[in-house]
């Protein structure tokens, strides 16, 4: 089973994709970590690479596209793989389609208000990455790894009303694209961690049951 998840900055995403591979025993594919590997190997392609992610920009298509076979070929995909942050263009959703069978395209979606307010309550533990709600938790020690729990400096609403405004353009082409595709899926991404996860693995487990 191959999953495409989707979702604006701050949306949950990683906790979901997280929660899916644990679950479907998938392979958890995040172009992001594949580029921030690929840096950190100083090779031939990491110059590049580095110019583009340092600026924020987008690696052209051509090159993430090579970036993602190679890696694809690297990895064990046996059960499956949840693809995190690819596609982001129109032209990497095409090119997919000839590279990977999809299953299901999970697009999580959440206003902006409702990630400013999740941001400003959020804090995570320095050394695990562990997600906490200050109001919920008051804690100010990871109850996982006893790590010190901070405020992510790129938590400010300016910084993500930015990252948020620059998804929505980006990823408008790509729902589009996919938005009448029976693998398609829309997820009310302002509902609990678990609400969310559960309204994925219905779909999953319903199709399970009518095949
Ligand atoms: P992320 O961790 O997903 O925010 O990705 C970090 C950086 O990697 C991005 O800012 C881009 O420079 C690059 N990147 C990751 N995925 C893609 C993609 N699908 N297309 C183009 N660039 C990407």
């Amino acid at each position: 089973m191959n999953i495409v998840l989707i979702g604006p900055p701050a949306s949950g995403k990683g906790t979901q994709a997280k929660l899916i591979c644990e679950k479907y025993n998938l392979f958890h594919l995040s172009t992001g970590d594949a580029i921030r590997k690929i840096i950190s190997e100083k090779g031939d392609l990491s110059h590049g690479l580095k110019g583009f992610v340092d600026k924020g920009l987008l690696v052209p298509d051509e090159i993430i596209v090579e970036v993602f076979k190679k890696y694809l070929n690297e990895i064990d995909t046996q059960n499956g793989i949840l693809l995190d942050g690819f596609p982001r263009t129109l032209s990497q959703a095409q090119q997919l389609k000839d590279i990977l069978k999809i299953d299901y395209i999970f697009e999580i979606r959440a206003s902006l208000d409702s990630i400013i307010s999740r941001i400003e309550d959020r804090i995570i533990c320095e050394k695990c990455g562990t997600n906490y709600s200050f109001k919920k938790k008051g804690l100010s020690i990871c109850e996982r790894c006893g790590g010190k729990l901070v405020k992510r400096s790129d938590d400010t609403t300016e910084i993500v009303t930015n990252r948020y405004n620059d998804y929505t353009k980006l990823t408008h082409s790509v729902i589009d694209y996919y938005k009448n595709k029976q693998e398609y899926h829309q997820i009310d991404g302002e509902k609990s961690v678990n609400e969310v996860f559960d309204q994925i693995c219905s779909i999953i487990e319903s199709d399970k049951e009518s095949e």
